[in-house]
């Protein structure tokens, strides 16, 4: 129903994705109050937020965050916490309606496994705790009837498209990509590639993490295993076509031979919206497309040679059990190393593809394996960055 308050935790609220949230949260004051906030080291920022929404709760991992908010927020409106033990116990907190997940990285993977525990329907933006652990995340939502509801633009999509169909009808998802901004660049002009022409997104505009993950094609493939596990169907089905107009988010095809798409200005407001709202859809003034300006929608397929890291994720998954986990952890210490002038941007697929050569396989992991194979694909990584 619409006109029910939904009270929400936000991880990751000063992020890209958080900080849209919030707008949201503030121009819907009816439909949505803040009962959580966390952030990993921004405590300026949190400070911000908690004076201006209230929340109950606020959890920050740094222990001089933690200090200041203690010192400085008013006890009586917000409790602050610390780490991500405490945020743990804190999603499972009674009034909370809804977890929007907008943490970068692995780190999104505990939190969300409790607030699913205590059957806490997630908005999720987090792409990667489904990458690194699918498979536990799915049963989970499955056993505690929890729905997982995708704000990433794509899975939004395809998720819209599917409302009011069957699965065993579906013939084909087609995930859309931008390209990013090396697209029309030559493969062999990669090794001048900078962080900051890295970080020109054409068409969006996100955090550090996912903008260098666009410009691989890396997100895409982060994106395909997303979608083989919010949709259940097989890898073969899931198709990547670039659309450098971002004007379609993707498509479904059915057994029939229909295709639905789902279109619209490329902003995450719309995609989180119909989260938040779900089942309903929230009135939200904003730019639609006018089609008559539309002068082209292209398509085309990727060149998985110039964009190995596609090809990366389609063979993890192929694999199963702990692979994607293991791409993801080499993913995200890479990109670290890049954003930190550790590594060239061209080093990033060599050290993914290397540390792949040799890690620990487990089919049907639990938990623990997952967080060990993290943990030892992220030394082996950092052992070929020192060395490379
Ligand atoms: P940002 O880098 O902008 O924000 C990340 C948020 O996570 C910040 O609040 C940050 O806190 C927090 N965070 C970082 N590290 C940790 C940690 N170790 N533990 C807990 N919290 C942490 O990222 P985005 O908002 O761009 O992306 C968030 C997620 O959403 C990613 O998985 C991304 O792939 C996905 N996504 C994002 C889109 C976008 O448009 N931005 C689109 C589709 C998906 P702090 O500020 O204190 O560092
Ligand atoms: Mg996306």
């Amino acid at each position: 129903m619409l006109n029910e308050t939904k009270k929400l935790a936000i991880l990751g609220s000063t992020g890209s994705i958080g900080t849209q949230t919030l707008h949201i949260v503030k121009n819907n004051p009816h439909l949505f109050k803040v009962f959580l906030l966390s952030a990993h080291s921004n405590y300026m920022l949190l400070f911000e937020q908690a004076k201006e929404f209230t929340p109950k709760h606020v959890v920050i991992n740094t222990l001089e965050g933690y200090e200041f908010l203690k010192k400085n927020l008013n006890k009586k409106n917000t409790k602050v916490s610390y780490g991500v033990s405490e945020l743990s116990v804190l999603v499972a907190e009674k009034d909370i309606s809804l977890v929007v997940n907008g943490v970068v990285g692995s780190a999104g993977l505990i939190p969300t496994i409790h607030a699913i525990k205590a059957k806490k329907n997630i908005a999720l933006a987090n792409k990667e705790t489904l990458v690194v652990a699918g498979q536990l995340i799915m049963s989970l939502a499955k056993k505690h009837n929890v729905s997982i509801l995708p704000i990433d633009s794509e899975h939004s999509a395809i998720f819209q498209c599917l409302v009011g169909e069957k699965n065993k009808n579906i013939h084909k998802l087609i995930l859309t990509a931008s390209g990013g901004p090396f697209l029309n660049v030559r493969k062999s002009d990669f090794k001048h590639i900078t962080i900051q022409k890295a970080l020109k997104h054409p068409n969006w505009e996100m955090g550090r993490k996912i903008t260098i993950d666009s410009a691989t094609l890396m997100n895409k493939g982060l994106e395909v295993i997303e979608a083989y596990w919010l949709f259940g169907v097989s890898f073969e089905k899931i198709n990547v076509v670039i659309h450098p107009e971002s004007i379609i988010h993707s498509l479904v095809e059915f057994c029939d031979g229909s295709t639905k798409a789902q279109m619209g200005v490329p902003e995450m407001t719309t995609p989180i919206l119909y989260a938040l709202g779900f089942p309903e859809r929230i009135p939200h003034k904003t730019d639609t497309l006018d089609l008559t300006k539309i002068k082209n929608l292209s398509f085309f397929k990727p060149d998985i040679k110039k964009f190995p890291h596609l090809k990366l994720a389609y063979d993890v998954l192929k694999i199963g059990g702990t692979a994607p986990c293991a791409l993801n952890a080499a993913n995200e210490v890479c990109v670290e190393a890049f954003l930190n002038k550790k590594i060239k941007f061209i080093d990033m697929v060599k050290i993914i593809e290397k540390s792949l050569e040799n890690f620990i396989f487990v089919a049907q992991p639990k938990l623990d394996d997952y967080l060990r194979v993290d943990n030892e694909t992220r030394k082996v990584v950092n052992n070929l960055i020192s060395k490379s």
